[in-house]
């Protein structure tokens, strides 16, 4: 084992330790203000009809789903999916991420540009994941340099991907805040409470993307280090 491995090792583990800190810490963030009810007592279920309706979305089905932080919109069957932690509790948490995904769903109507491009490099991310590593090791196993080249760059769409997300994810935050501030679902203390909650689960976008992209300098180091032995 040289020195190239080690410091390629180390960069996934950077990239674990950082999507890790993210993830703690959207968990106790949405613990903490899962505790603190909304004075007006709406539900992540109200909160979401009540922005729904008044964004003139009326095609926009609101289910359940089990899990927690599993809260997501589903473009494709027009369904905004809340976890039960979300769904039918009056926190401000709740509400927040309830907002964030109608957040999703106006841009879905709006035809929001970096929406469709997320959609559209998902399907290519799903490939790069899927194919990347198998084309690496099978192209260094038999010096198909050109084989493994393309393994890195198929793994590129999943950082490609990720950048996309968050546009999206962003906005989908600034619409939430900015349809809670103006139509008074909270109180000025709990929307800077719900604000937290939405900074936090930003951030697990944002370390996601900077561990995907430590992966893919591991990966351009090793088929580089491939290359520099033949
Ligand atoms: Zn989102």
């Amino acid at each position: 084992m040289d020195d190239y491995y080690f410091i390629s090792y180390g960069l996934v583990i950077i990239g674990f330790l950082i999507t890790l800190a993210a993830e703690i810490n959207v968990k106790s963030t949405f613990k903490r203000y899962s505790k603190v009810m909304n004075s007006r007592g709406l539900t992540g279920a109200d909160a979401a009809s009540m922005i729904l309706s008044n964004a003139g979305i009326t095609d926009v089905q609101i289910a359940p789903v089990g899990g927690s932080l599993t809260d997501h919109y589903s473009p494709g069957e027009k369904v905004l999916r809340l976890s039960q932690t979300v769904f039918g509790s009056t926190s401000v948490a709740a509400v927040g991420i309830a907002a964030h995904e109608c957040g999703h769903a106006i841009q879905h109507k709006e035809g929001y540009n970096p929406l469709r491009l997320r959609t559209a490099s998902g399907i290519l991310a799903n490939v790069g994941s899927w194919f990347s590593w198998p084309l690496i090791v099978i192209g260094l196993g038999f010096g198909f340099l050109g084989l493994a080249q393309a393994g890195v760059i198929l793994f590129s769409f999943v950082v490609l991907f990720q950048l996309v997300t968050l546009p999206v994810e962003f906005d989908a935050s600034r619409r939430a805040v900015l349809i809670m501030e103006t139509s008074g679902l909270l109180s000025t203390e709990e929307l800077s409470a719900s604000k937290k909650v939405l900074t936090a689960a930003a951030l697990t976008y944002l370390a996601a993307l900077l561990s995907t992209i430590l992966q893919l300098l591991r990966l351009i180091m090793i088929v580089g280090g491939g290359r520099r032995r033949d």
